[in-house]
């Protein structure tokens, strides 16, 4: 046990909790061995160290106060300023930032922050469509984004590639004040050069979402936006590895004035504290802090390049099993495979998988003709396969086991089918099998 009162708090609270409270102890024991014992591909997801879990439950989230270090509006903030100050410098470096702000409580928050800093409501936003692979936060119908702001949408070309030129009429046609680029279903590599080009001739902000993506540009493996665009935003808690958070990042734009002449960074500090946020979560700025330093060790760089090599390995290895694959291929972590061509929708193959223990999001694809709750797409990723230090020859293993699945269901509806029981079974031993080869690194086994 971790010597000092923050191991002996953790540890006696976790007693405490297994002794008073059985009932919720045993679901997250059940919930701890669901993530050991299924083949996560949910591109959006990852697994956080037991470390970040740590600062997480930690007692620095008892802390209230309101404001930034140095300028808290309640005392007794002295250790949790050193804490927050450690996350900022943290992000900055992991980046090449000149501006951090560790406090959004996610990435969702992060673009609510960018938005209402920057434009007035009614504003025109150009971002990318939701059935194209763009965000609910990028305008979208569903979101206060696409109500508060007058959202204008970019898509695909007919490869299923951005399609630029076509989002750059988009912009001189509707002058909007605010470009949207990073997606939450998009596996190529994106120009945000090209997007930075289109925004300055509009007089438009640009704004990089790199939800997704945000390990792979901080380890070099997909060009950075943070210089490039004027504001840049992220999830913590996908390829970062982090707590459930959000970070917003500037660049060579920090100190460039706003309409109302305040310097950009400015206008993001007075907009995540007080216009958006009250208190920071400071357990979680810490958990913050802890999964960036990780990111900046070598074994990260080591890992995202796993991360990439395996979702292309995956995306040949089921092209060649007869899936259709969108683009034909990926420069990320992530697959987006369209299973309506095997006569089957997405909520059908995430539930037989599901069943099989291989967790995959249903998604929608570029002319879908089901709804968001149906879909014909199934999005793959390969964080946490690449975590686990599972390589392109396993790849092949998950391919297979996917394929095998969708080949065993047959379905009586939009939602509901039949599987195979022999290959349920088959396949759940196999999946079991292949995460007791590749353990969670430094999570504890479970014991039986
Ligand atoms: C996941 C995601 C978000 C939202 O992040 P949350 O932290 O879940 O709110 C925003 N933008 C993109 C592109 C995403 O993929």
């Amino acid at each position: 046990m971790a010597a000092g009162i923050v191991g002996r708090t953790l540890a006696h609270g976790v007693e405490l909790l297994a002794e008073h409270d059985q009932e919720l102890y045993g679901l997250l024991e059940r919930e701890q061995l669901r993530q050991h014992e299924t083949l996560a591909m949910v591109a959006a997801a990852s697994v956080a160290d037991p470390s970040v879990l740590a600062c997480e439950a930690s007692a620095a989230g008892n802390v209230t106060t309101e404001g930034y270090p140095g300028a808290r509006y309640h005392a007794g903030c002295d250790v949790v300023d050193a804490v927050e100050r450690l996350a900022v410098d943290r992000a900055k470096a992991a980046f090449g930032a000149r501006y951090a702000n560790v406090q959004p409580h996610s990435g969702s928050t992060a673009n609510q922050v960018v938005l209402c800093s920057l434009l007035d409501p009614g504003d025109t936003v150009l971002g990318m469509g939701l059935k194209a692979g763009g965000h609910l936060t990028h305008g979208a119908a569903a979101s206060m984004s696409g109500r508060f702001f007058t959202p204008v949408r970019y898509g695909l070309d007919g490869d299923g590639l951005i399609d630029y030129d076509a989002m750059a009429e988009l912009a001189r046609r509707h002058r909007p004040r605010l470009i949207f680029c990073g997606a939450s279903a998009y596996p190529r590599a994106i120009d945000f050069g090209r997007f930075r080009e289109v925004a300055d001739e509009v007089g438009a902000y640009l704004v990089a979402d790199i939800s997704h993506i945000a390990g792979l540009v901080a380890t070099g493996q997909h060009p950075s936006p943070v210089d490039v665009a004027h504001v840049t935003t992220t999830s913590t808690y996908k390829q970062l590895y982090g707590p459930r958070g959000g970070l917003i990042l500037l660049g060579r734009d920090a100190e460039t004035p706003t309409a109302s002449g305040k310097p950009l960074a400015a206008a993001i500090q007075d907009a995540v504290f007080p216009y958006l946020q009250g208190t920071p979560r400071l357990n979680t700025v810490a958990a913050k802090a802890r999964a960036l330093a990780r990111v900046a060790e070598p074994g990260f760089r080591a890992l995202t390049q796993r991360i990439v090599l395996n979702a292309s390995a995956l995306a040949k290895e089921l092209d060649r099993l007869g899936h259709r694959v969108l683009t034909g291929g990926t420069d990320t972590h992530m697959v987006l495979t369209d299973v309506g061509r095997r006569g089957l929708t997405g909520k059908i193959a995430e539930g037989s998988l599901e069943e099989c223990r291989i967790v995959v999001n249903k998604n929608s694809i570029p002319g879908d003709r089901h709804g968001p709750r149906i879909t014909s797409g199934v999005r793959l990723g390969t964080n946490v396969l690449a975590l686990r230090g599972m390589g392109v020859t396993e790849m092949t293993e998950c391919a297979e086991l996917f394929d095998t699945v969708l080949d065993a269901v047959r379905p009586s509806g939009d939602r509901t089918y039949v599987l195979d029981e022999e290959v349920r079974g088959r396949v759940a031993g196999r999946v079991t099998e292949l995460c007791r080869r590749f353990p969670l690194p430094d999570h504890p086994l479970p014991g039986r």
